[in-house]
């Protein structure tokens, strides 16, 4: 085996921390064709000294505390609306990043997704700043550039970082013992992050179609025909499109795992021991839960160790919260514990993306006229009605 990092490229999930940490300067990373960041040794730099190989999140070990600690598993919702309203599930991540800042002083690393489209984790220190992390980013964000800063205010700080399980371990692995002290991760239920660099792509394709600027991407909106909010808005300077996800191929193809980066379908981390500290996601089990505001979105909550229990008995008066049953979440939150297959469309999508206006005009011709209605029906009829519907159906399904 070679002494660097060249020999993992297909497992390598592009958290740059071996370019972080060559001494040499010998890693460069690139963006490969499809627009996944991707490390590149230079060989007359590197000294073969194995640094990017001990530290390489995908190849070695991941350190979880041993503690014996039964987790706990809530569906939770913040109590201020306007944190509920701007988040994508319950507004769980916002929350807590509220209270590091202002009850612990601290600072947070979180997912920002700008004007043009880059997706990137950013420091935020300011309770006013919070907005640029809300909302689920379906793209792989970038860290490369956060490592040091990170560790430099762990120094005199508590962080909060906030990411997909992988990055929550290149974090970790970032560190030694004493600075992981200070530090509280949320790692995110994942099942696959599709390129940064498409996605660029993607905001400057929709720019052309509507022949005006993307100001905004939202990917959950909180809209009364929906109960997730899996829908996109998009804002150009003059309109607000709310987009069905069938009418968007970009998110079309994230729902049904087509584009996702190669290691995402062998992903180590789909398992129900967590990196984290909390794992957070949208709750699957809700309907078991009719007691907790079903008309909204809940954000799940799930207390991986006593460390996050501490934390979370501290915070909780921000939020609505009920305890829930991890194994019947389990079972119906796929992404907690399965990986996802590798589909054969796969193989050829990056390829059909270099003809976007193309692919796009025969995606949609193929959305079928029965889908078609039904989103039209779902548009018309509130979720909450829906919701009543379903409710009182249990209840007389119970009394027969
Ligand atoms: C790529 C991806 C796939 C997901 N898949 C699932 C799933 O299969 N099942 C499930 O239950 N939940 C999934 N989630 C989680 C879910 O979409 C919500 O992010 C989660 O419920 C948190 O909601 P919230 O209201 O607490 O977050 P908010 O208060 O809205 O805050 C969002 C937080 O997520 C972080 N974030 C957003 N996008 C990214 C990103 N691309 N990379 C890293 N961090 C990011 C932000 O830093 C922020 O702190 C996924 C999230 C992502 C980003």
């Amino acid at each position: 085996m070679d002494n660097n990092i060249t020999c993992v490229k297909k497992s390598c999930f592009g958290c740059g921390l071996c370019f972080n940490k060559c001494p040499y300067e010998a890693i460069k990373l690139n963006e490969d064709i499809e627009g996944f960041l991707y490390p590149e040794v230079l060989s007359n730099k590197c000294k073969e000294c194995g640094v990017c190989i001990s530290i390489c999140p995908a190849i070695n070990k991941t350190e979880i505390d041993e503690e014996n600690y039964k987790k706990k598993c809530y569906m939770g919702l913040s109590k201020d609306n306007q944190i509920y309203m701007n988040s994508a599930s319950g507004g769980f991540a916002t929350i807590l990043s509220k209270y590091i800042i202002e009850s612990e002083n601290g600072i947070v690393y979180g997912c920002n997704l700008d004007e043009i489209g880059k997706v990137r984790h950013i420091r935020v220190n300011k309770l006013e700043d919070l907005n640029k992390l809300q909302d689920s980013k379906y793209v792989q964000s970038q860290i490369f550039d956060i490592f040091n800063s990170l560790k430099e205010d762990l120094k005199h700080n508590k962080v909060l970082f906030i990411g997909t399980p992988c990055q929550v371990d290149a974090i970790k692995k970032s560190l030694n013992k004493n600075e992981i002290n200070n530090l509280y991760t949320i790692d995110l239920i994942c099942h696959g992050v599709p390129s940064p660099g498409f996605f660029r792509k993607y905001i400057q394709f929709l720019s052309s179609k509507y022949r005006e600027k993307i100001k905004k991407y939202r990917f959950r909106n909180k809209v009364n025909f929906d109960k997730c909010g899996f829908i996109s808005r998009i804002d150009t300077e003059n309109r607000k499109r709310m987009v069905f996800t069938d009418d968007d191929i970009y998110y079309r193809d994230f729902l049904e795992g087509k584009n996702y980066r190669l290691s995402c379908y062998e992903c180590k981390y789909k398992n129900e021991i967590r990196v984290g500290d909390f794992t957070i996601g949208d709750v699957a089990s809700w309907e078991n839960y009719y007691d907790f505001y079903p008309e909204k979105t809940s954000s799940l909550i799930i207390i991986n160790n006593s460390k996050a229990y501490t934390l979370f008995n501290r915070m909780k008066n921000n939020i609505l919260y009920r305890e829930i049953s991890f194994e019947k979440e389990k079972k119906l939150n796929i992404a907690l514990s399965q990986k996802n297959r590798i589909p054969e469309e796969r193989e050829k999508i990056y390829e059909k993306y270099n003809e976007l206006e193309f692919y796009e005009n025969e995606v949609l011709k193929e959305v079928k006229f029965k889908l078609k209605i039904k989103n039209i029906l779902k548009r018309i009829i509130p979720f909450k009605i829906r919701i009543r519907v379903k409710k009182l159906i249990r209840k007389m399904k119970k009394n027969e």
